[in-house]
């Protein structure tokens, strides 16, 4: 009978863990929180101990940089496909940086626009503009055809299905694109989740100002992405001076204006300037950078 009382609860509890790795059931969303950080502990430790520029000269790292769909779609870690990555597709800019955004996607070839169910961005849009008659969903869905139409591409739909938990984010990172080629969904094997913002199509190339004021809307993305991260619909005080959230420029090594050095220049720039009004969340910050392989740059 002992064979019974010691093998069998053994079992069941086996069978437990075994169900719950293959389909994760979290009595907590606080469970799940934690469920989701650990499964993104070893890539981060990697990140934090040998840096993006030794992952990225690893040969299969190549593959980051290739075969990324020419779609506009949000910067947010669980939407999947696209190359052109900017807060709820574009919502949130104004209409002089949408018309530039949309002068730079139609010279790289765009070929559509997606929105997203649960989108943070178009929540903020909805907000900002008091706007109440409709759902976050519907005008995220209005908003980006209105903009598939000015491309003169094809809306892709809205999609529901997003590759993190919909209560919350896990972006550990945010990657800063300068190549305007990082294809996230190929990271995923390599690189910890994370925001993805396209620095490379968010500058104003008319503008003579040779400030900050050029490439504004990367700025603002940016910090918009680290402020979801950090705050309650991120891992939130999770993410500390001993943990940082990692901000990730991929620079260009073909192009001056968006190599390594000048992701790092925009980047520290930027927590400069947090730094100003918020101290404290830049000691949550660290910033490192590195060169695409030549090969998967854009000319
Ligand atoms: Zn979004």
């Amino acid at each position: 009978m002992w064979i019974n009382k010691t093998i069998f609860p053994a079992f069941t509890l086996l069978a437990k863990i075994f169900r719950t790795m293959m389909n994760p059931e979290f009595e907590s969303p606080e469970m799940q929180r934690e469920y989701e950080w650990m499964k993104s502990e070893r890539q981060m430790h990697e990140l934090y101990q040998i840096g993006i520029e030794k992952i990225l000269n690893k040969e299969q790292a190549e593959s980051l940089f290739e075969n990324g769909e020419s779609c506009l779609c949000c910067i947010d870690e669980g939407t999947d496909n696209g190359l052109f990555r900017v807060p709820g597709s574009a919502i949130l800019l104004s209409e002089e940086e949408r018309e530039s955004l949309i002068d730079r996607l139609q010279a790289m070839g765009i070929k559509g626009v997606r929105s997203h169910e649960g989108c943070g961005a178009a929540e903020k849009y909805c907000k900002d503009n008091n706007i109440t008659d409709k759902s976050i969903d519907e005008v995220a869905i209005e908003k980006a055809k209105e903009l598939a139409e000015r491309l003169h591409v094809p809306y892709f739909g809205h999609s529901e299905k997003i590759s993190r938990p919909k209560e919350f984010h896990f972006a550990r990172v945010v990657y800063y694109d300068g190549t305007g080629q990082f294809n996230q969904a190929a990271s995923k094997d390599h690189l910890p989740p994370g925001f993805v913002v396209s620095r490379r199509f968010l500058h104003n190339l008319d503008e003579n100002d040779q400030t900050e004021n050029q490439y504004k809307p990367a700025i603002d993305s940016t910090k918009l992405a680290i402020q979801i991260a950090l705050g309650e619909h991120g891992f939130g005080k999770k993410i500390t001076e001993h943990k940082p959230l990692l901000l990730v420029g991929l620079g260009d090594p073909l192009d001056s204006m968006f190599n390594m050095d000048a992701m790092r220049r925009e980047l520290q720039d930027i927590v400069e300037n947090i730094a100003k009004t918020d101290p404290d969340i830049v000691k949550r910050l660290r910033i490192d950078v590195a060169n695409a392989p030549t090969e998967h740059t854009r000319n």
